[in-house]
């Protein structure tokens, strides 16, 4: 049995893990949630990896978590007919509205609208702002660049334009298909890119209505100005640096890491770490030293996830990148500072009976000898409250609807498992005895917290707290402690 960890790991799927054998290798390794990338791939792409998703989950009979991340009003370049072409330093470059695959010396911008706010003078970033360009003079339909920082440009790269403001939609016509489509699909979180305000949010959770979680990506300045509003209306948040670090100086990106990960952990939504987190693994085995103390100090910021995005979707070594980050995630945990920083930066409210209990069962469960705290959870939102405790301890939720089971797979500490609906306590304690026996997290004579609602199967009505000896005879009799 795979020893728990508390911190997850987001990965996401593309050409180079979009095989089953490649994908349960990850998950094997430690992928607690899969991410699909809706700006790149088709429909049927993203349907094939979801499935396999499913049917490797039901394989180790463990929860796995899916997210659907749409494109959001992100302007891409369009594609070259003979592959990566490197610009070099002082090179022209044109952008167009030419439907024709690119060269060395242009490429569609599949925007006539922002074509047409170009000036003069103007700066075009691409690929993650590692290529520079600066318009030097507009046609008709078309705009000319000299290249200020070289790099390789490749089929439908990202581009911002820092002096242009655009008028976008938070939800592109094709996120609209795409939001259906992966909810219809039965994804657990869609992420929505680009989110400026929080009516941005609250469009978006109309139309998923409760079938997936919304996770904003901060990925513009907009977003980080408009956070608390933001946060309200999220269930989750991404720490986007990449397009961020584009759009803002990358000086900035520390402590909006820090800040947005302390205002999450303050309300118990999940927030994850991303972007260029094992960068270098996508060519190379290894990681520098610079990355592991990147995903550590994210960890140790309090995140409840890390995530791989190229590492894992089209880099050389996506299995040996999510075994990086489980092995960071696993010695990190390990550290004292580690539970010190946890502890300090608590700041549960106990405002309602169920904050009150999860702080309690934590406490509970730091204080004498216990070896799991289980909760039963409905809605997931009492396993939300355990897991913002951040106890030393393992974390089950325990819950009869597979949908919770799985959105609860990206909080920090949760390990869900799915149970027969239960009508009577004692029979809860039975089920909580039953699971951690069988994932191994107990053995005669330990203690178990349980927490649950009484009457059962009402979401938000946690109410009891009980210490329980997971025997044998508990499961047999129904009757421990
Ligand atoms: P992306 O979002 O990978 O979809 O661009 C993450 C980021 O910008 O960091
Ligand atoms: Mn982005």
């Amino acid at each position: 049995m795979h020893e728990l960890k508390s911190v997850k790991i987001v990965a996401t799927l593309g050409p180079a893990s979009s095989s089953r054998e490649v994908i349960r290798e990850l998950a094997l390794a430690g992928v607690d949630v899969f991410r699909l990338n809706m700006s790149h791939g088709t429909q049927a792409d993203q349907a094939a990896r979801y499935e396999l998703i499913r049917e490797i989950e039901y394989e180790l009979e463990r929860p796995i978590g899916v997210l659907a991340d749409l494109q959001g009003p992100k302007i891409r370049c369009g594609v070259f007919a003979n592959g990566p072409h490197d610009l070099p330093v002082g090179a022209t470059f044109t952008l167009d509205s030419d439907d024709a695959p690119g060269s060395a010396s242009r490429v569609r911008l599949p925007h006539p609208e922002i074509l047409d706010t170009l000036k003069e003078g103007a700066t075009v970033l691409v690929n993650d702002g590692k290529i520079r360009l600066r318009v030097t003079g507009t046609r008709d339909g078309a705009v000319d660049t000299v290249v200020e920082v070289g790099g390789a440009i490749s089929d439908r790269k990202g581009i911002n334009l820092p002096d242009v403001t655009l008028p976008l939609t938070a939800l592109t016509e094709k996120d609209i298909k795409d939001l259906e489509f992966a909810c219809e699909l039965g994804v657990d979180w869609i992420a929505l890119s680009f989110v400026q305000r929080a009516e941005d949010v609250e469009e978006a959770k109309q139309r998923i209505d409760g079938r997936a979680g919304v996770m904003v990506k901060v990925e513009k300045p907009a977003a980080v100005n408009n956070f608390d509003a933001i946060l309200e209306a999220t269930d989750a948040v991404m720490v986007a640096r990449g397009d961020l670090g584009v759009e803002m100086q990358v000086s900035e990106l520390p402590p909006i890491q820090k800040k947005l990960i302390n205002a999450c952990r303050a309300v118990g939504k999940p927030v994850i770490v991303a972007t260029q987190m094992l960068e270098s693994m996508i060519t190379s085995p290894v990681p520098t030293r610079a990355e592991v103390s990147d995903v550590a100090g994210a960890i140790y910021d309090g995140a409840d996830a890390v995530m791989l995005s190229a590492e894992s979707a089209a880099g050389d070594f996506p299995i040996e990148a999510v075994k990086t980050m489980d092995q960071v995630a696993r010695r990190v945990e390990r550290d004292p500072v580690y539970r010190s920083l946890m502890e300090a930066s608590r700041t549960s409210d106990k405002t309602s009976i169920a904050t009150a209990i999860a702080a309690a069962a934590r406490e509970v469960a730091e204080t004498t000898e216990i070896r799991a705290i289980c909760c039963f959870t409905q809605s997931g939102s009492t396993g939300m409250l355990a897991s913002r405790e951040r106890p030393r301890v393992p974390l089950i939720a325990l819950t009869p609807l597979i949908s919770t089971a799985r959105r609860l797979t990206l909080f920090w500490g949760i390990r869900s498992a799915i149970v027969d609906p239960v009508e009577r306590f004692k029979l809860a304690v039975v089920s909580a005895v039953r699971v951690t026996r069988s994932l191994g997290i107990t053995e005669e004579n330990d203690r178990i917290v349980v927490t649950a609602g009484v009457p059962f199967n009402q979401p938000g009505s946690t109410n009891i707290l009980r210490v329980a000896l997971a025997n044998e005879r508990a499961i047999f009799e129904g009757e421990p402690g």
